[in-house]
């Protein structure tokens, strides 16, 4: 009801041209879960019709916000696509539909669910990544892993291979050796698979599913940090350690993710970014003292 009656207005419309204005230090992240093949062509339209408002980026094109937020000034903000859990229809279907508008994803990867045998992929996803998944409507595109080959070559294509904890974990009130396993050992085995760097890291579930230890963990192996928490991007503002990101599936009509790309809803969460951006400083000035 209230996409409707703000697409009749015109508001998103309007949403997306103040934004516009704003200039080069703005930048907007989307958080996708799986991209079936059935929806292509509607990821395709998506993709369109986002290029004429953003220019579709990569993380490393995401971080020049802070290394040179005038050099994009004159252009259109950047847009990062993320996806989380690492399915394989992000490997065959996301990752080249991205590349064919210039842009690279960042894949956010669960190694365990990555590594599990044909017949365990489904139970991990039940378990682990979707608790609230009902058996029998679950999808193959939703719950079959890409495989540690499949991710080695998005990381030679040019994706950024991100961290998504080492079983899908949710962090509050995890004692430091459970922090270290969840974030570290699966840092490190990304980074053995794709023989890079993982300077990115998103947390599972809610946005506040961290707590100020994990995130000083986080901290210590990544320069990104992506919470499930919606917002604008502005580099003056935010630092790479805290990024927000809107969360718009492949399977939104046009409708939909018009109205979530103008940022109307990011008002509601401002309570919830406030929160996090407290939490990060609290935890900053722990690490100074
Ligand atoms: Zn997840």
């Amino acid at each position: 009801m209230l996409i409707r009656t703000a697409t009749l207005a015109g508001l998103d419309e309007l949403a997306l041209r103040i934004q516009k204005l704003k200039g080069g230090a703005h930048g907007l992240v989307i958080g996708v879960h799986e991209t079936p093949a059935s929806l292509e062509s509607q990821f395709r339209a998506q993709l369109e019709w986002a290029s004429q408002h953003f220019t579709i980026t990569s993380l490393e094109g995401f971080a020049q916000l802070w290394a040179q937020p005038s050099v994009s000034q004159a252009s259109k903000p950047l847009v990062l696509f993320t996806f989380d859990d690492g399915r394989e229809s992000n490997y065959a279907v996301a990752a080249r539909l991205l590349e064919s508008f210039g842009g690279r994803g960042v894949f956010f990867v669960v190694p365990a669910f990555a590594e599990c045998a044909p017949g365990e992929s489904l139970s991990f996803y039940r378990n682990r990544i979707n608790p609230d998944s009902k058996p029998g409507d679950e999808k193959w595109e939703d719950w079959k892993p890409m495989n540690p080959s499949q991710i080695e070559e998005l990381a030679a294509r040019g994706h950024a291979i991100g961290n998504h904890t080492l079983t899908h974990q949710r962090l509050v009130g995890l004692a430091p050796a459970e922090l270290e396993r969840e974030i570290g050992d699966s840092a490190r085995k990304l980074a053995a698979w794709t023989k890079k760097p993982v300077d990115a890291f998103a947390w599972t579930f809610g946005w506040d599913a961290v707590d100020a230890n994990a995130w000083k963990v986080i901290q210590r192996y990544h320069r990104f940090c992506f919470s499930p928490c919606a917002g604008a991007i502005d580099s003056r503002l935010d630092s790479p350690a805290l990024l927000w990101r809107r969360e718009i599936e492949v399977k939104y009509s046009p409708a939909e993710y018009r109205f979530l790309y103008s940022g109307l809803v990011d008002p509601w969460w401002s309570t919830r970014r406030r929160r996090l951006r407290q939490m990060l400083r609290v935890s900053q000035d722990a690490n100074v003292g």
